[in-house]
């Protein structure tokens, strides 16, 4: 049987070539590290974790992701085996000894008779073969561009925004009011799903002195690459001009404030329900980049918000994905090139487990290709609100 061809030997790429291999189908996986590093990584083993050691909670009762670590073990995961021999004690969490799980992997896969590892960074999407795009969401600078070409610029986003979340109780609504923009929605709940805070000129001019005085976190090596335009941080866009953010995020129309009905607020926060419960708030279009504390003094400029708990604070980070749902089939296959396969981070999820198992399910599609079986088709995703 001809290989699978996998670019990255991450969580996915480990995981894919896993899945070929226990299927009886060779694998290569083709990685760039050690060679050619990423901001991230630290070492050259294959499934290195980058950030938390944690692959969060164990519970399959209870948890979607302890779910998925139980389907994982059941489907003969390397990473969950590898996860439980090196398990560390975190309570109801599958934490691990990093270094030893990295090591642990990167010996079974190397040691697999059906497995190669070939360290070198492919930079171009191959012609003809059989491939898995497993390259996660440090993609090398070059194969993300070829990635974009083929794809089309709006189909590959190179960053993630995340907007701050405010406590609704800590929300002042003698001053904020409830209605969303133009009264839009069907129902009252709809209608009612954004709390508005107003700003007068000079509370605006203030803000934006803040804002831009603020502390920001820098980009780290490697990671710049433009902003992804749909998710400009609101401090470039202040910089970009000081009435930028009043004719974007903070724009004040198709608002009335009960509280002062005759006055046209300067400029308007939005904030939109974020929880069933109703219990968190996001603040719409607030994406930063700003240090978490300077977060907390600016945004408690903003009259409302002068006593806001945050549940979580705003951030940008390097995150190269496709558009998924209408790049791929339900064989995970470019449509435009159904020799190439995309799985892991790449792919629009996020996290070592979720990456992982999008391996597992790549590297059985395209095992079970080579061997002239189908599997049934991937179910299509529902769709997810924009940023
Ligand atoms: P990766 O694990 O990143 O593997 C991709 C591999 O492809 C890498 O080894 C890379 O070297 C290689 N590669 C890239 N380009 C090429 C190329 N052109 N040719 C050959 N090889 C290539 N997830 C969590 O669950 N918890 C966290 O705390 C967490 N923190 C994170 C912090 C940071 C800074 C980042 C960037 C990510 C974090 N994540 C976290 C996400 C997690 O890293 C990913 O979900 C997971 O690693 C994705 O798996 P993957 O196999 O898709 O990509």
């Amino acid at each position: 049987t001809e290989p699978v061809h996998i670019i990255g030997g991450g969580m996915a790429g480990v995981e894919a070539a896993w899945a070929c291999a226990r299927a009886g189908v060779p694998a290569v996986i083709h990685e760039m590290r050690p060679k050619v590093g990423t901001f991230a990584h630290r070492t050259g083993l294959l499934a290195e974790m980058v950030c938390s050691n944690s692959f969060r909670s164990d519970d399959d009762e209870h948890n979607a992701v302890g779910l998925l670590h139980w389907e994982m073990r059941a489907a003969g995961s390397l990473v969950m085996e590898m996860a439980a021999r090196h398990r560390l004690p975190a309570g109801g969490a599958l934490a691990v000894d990093r270094e030893g799980f990295a090591q642990a992997v990167t010996a079974a896969v190397r040691a697999h008779p059906l497995i190669t590892v070939i360290e070198e960074e492919i930079t171009a999407l191959p012609d003809s073969g059989r491939w898995i795009v497993a390259t996660g969401p440090l993609t090398s600078g070059a194969l993300a561009e070829d990635i974009r070409k083929v794809t089309g610029a709006e189909q590959l986003a190179f960053f993630d925004a995340i907007a701050p979340i405010v406590h609704a109780d800590t929300i002042d609504m003698s001053i904020c009011w409830r209605q969303s923009r133009y009264d839009k929605g069907e129902t009252e709940e709809e209608r009612t799903a954004y709390i508005n805070c107003p700003l007068t000129r000079e509370e605006y001019e203030r803000f934006v002195d803040a804002l831009l005085a603020a502390e920001k976190t820098p980009f780290r090596e490697g990671e710049t690459a433009g902003y992804f335009d749909g998710c400009l941080p609101i401090e470039v866009m202040a910089e970009r001009g000081r009435d930028t953010l009043r004719h974007g995020p903070m724009k004040p129309v198709g608002l009335t404030n009960p509280h002062r009905p005759q006055e046209k607020p300067h400029a308007v926060v939005q904030l939109r329900r974020d929880n069933a419960l109703g219990t968190l708030y996001n603040m719409v279009g607030f994406q930063t980049k700003m240090k978490h504390g300077a977060q907390v003094e600016v945004f408690r400029l903003i009259p409302g918000l002068e006593n806001a708990a945050f549940a979580r604070l705003g951030g940008i980070h390097r995150n190269t994905f496709i558009n998924s749902p209408s790049l791929l089939d339900g064989a995970m296959r470019l449509r435009l090139r159904p020799w190439l396969r995309f799985a892991g981070q790449i792919t629009g999820v996020e996290g070592y487990v979720e990456s992982a198992a999008m391996g597992m399910l790549a590297g059985r599609l395209a095992a079970a290709e080579a061997k002239g079986e189908t599997l049934p088709p991937v179910p299509r995703p529902r769709p997810s609100a924009p940023c």
